[in-house]
């Protein structure tokens, strides 16, 4: 059902169970209405609908419903139908990169249809409100302590919810199987036998690169780009495999290990002329890109102050990118170019 209509202070009655018109309830709640509710045809007082502008059925509205429903309709009542509301379920969302526009579709729709949303301090959160209809909405980056809750409190959380007959959305920043754990939380939900669903979104290993310019692959330049987590620093053997590849790689978390990484590498072999940029901030209006190149990059302080959340991208294609100073192609070793 689309609440198309505006129901600021109208009354609308809706039928069915409590259960299943849950999300009727809700929305027109939410839309502003005074809302009715007849759970069974005997709840129904055909002489006191003066008042209804709209009657919602909720499409469990069988047998006994029937009569009820025609004496509506001969009243000129506007009835509409609506499905009823799903039994608890989970529904992981890729939020993408945190930019309302880069949500999909099919992330809109679940949070248009959830009762609950658990997010992520990276997911896109700031219009939450416009983009759900009256659903809670819990912050679980953050409890009042500003403690984050952890992966087993947020499991927890997401199926005692679900159990309880709720649309549980959990929404994350880019896509929930790019370091998000997600892979966990599907697993938590299936085990306590709760239907789940993932819907993918726009990853930043990708994105957050293309929002300073940066293709991650370019014909003749990179034929394959390796998406690594830094959190915890790589080891001697991977930066030589990394680095004997030859194409783009780009480091999430890569931050606090940026120095590692790219010292790493360079012992790995990697020329000191390569490429390197820090993408902060990818979509906000803070967005900032620090190009460089990997021995100008390990010592330089201005990378101290680059901060999470970032995209390290090292490679031939940062020379593509909106920032990429000239004089780093022209001149070697060349300082820093920073755009904001
Ligand atoms: N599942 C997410 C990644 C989670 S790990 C995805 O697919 O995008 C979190 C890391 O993602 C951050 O440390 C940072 O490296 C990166 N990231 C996410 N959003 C970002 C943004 N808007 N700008 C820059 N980096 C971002």
């Amino acid at each position: 059902m689309n609440l198309d209509l505006d129901l600021t202070g109208s009354t609308v009655l809706i039928l069915g169970t409590a259960h299943s018109a849950r999300r009727a309830l809700r929305r027109c709640t939410h839309a502003g209405a005074v809302v009715r509710t007849a759970h069974t045809p005997a709840d129904v007082d055909l002489a006191s609908l003066d008042d209804v502008r709209l009657v919602v059925a909720v499409d469990d509205c069988q047998g006994g419903w029937d009569e009820v429903l025609v004496r509506l309709r001969q009243t000129h009542l506007v009835v509409r139908e609506d499905a009823a509301a799903p039994g608890g379920q989970v529904i992981l969302v890729g939020g993408g990169p945190g930019q309302d526009e880069l949500l999909t579709v099919a992330g809109r729709q679940a949070l248009a249809d959830a009762d609950v949303v658990l997010y992520d301090r990276l997911a896109p959160h700031e219009n939450l409100a416009e983009l759900t209809h009256g659903a809670e909405l819990v912050d679980v980056g953050k409890r009042p302590g500003h403690h984050a809750i952890t992966q087993r409190g947020i499991e927890d959380l997401m199926v005692d919810r679900a159990r309880a007959g709720e649309t549980v959305v959990r929404l994350k920043g880019g896509d929930p199987y790019v370091f998000g754990r997600g892979s966990e939380e599907v697993a938590a939900a299936r085990e306590a036998g709760i239907p789940v669903r993932v819907i993918p979104g726009i990853t930043s290993a990708v994105s957050v690169p293309a929002a300073a310019g940066i293709p991650v692959t370019h014909r003749e330049v990179s034929r394959l780009f390796t998406v690594i987590s830094g959190h915890v620093p790589l080891t001697a053997s991977e930066c030589e495999h990394l680095a004997g590849l030859g194409g783009t790689i780009v480091v999430l978390m890569g931050i606090g290990t940026m120095h590692q990484t790219l010292t790493g590498l360079r012992r790995a072999g990697m020329t000191t002329e390569m490429p390197v940029a820090v993408v902060e901030r990818g979509y906000s209006m803070n967005q900032r890109t620090t190009c460089s190149t990997l021995g100008e990059a390990t010592s330089a302080a201005t990378l101290a102050a680059c901060s999470n959340p970032a995209v390290l991208v090292i490679g031939e294609v940062v020379r593509l990118g909106h920032d990429w100073p000239r004089e780093l192609t022209e001149l070697a070793g060349a300082s820093l170019g920073v755009s904001g």
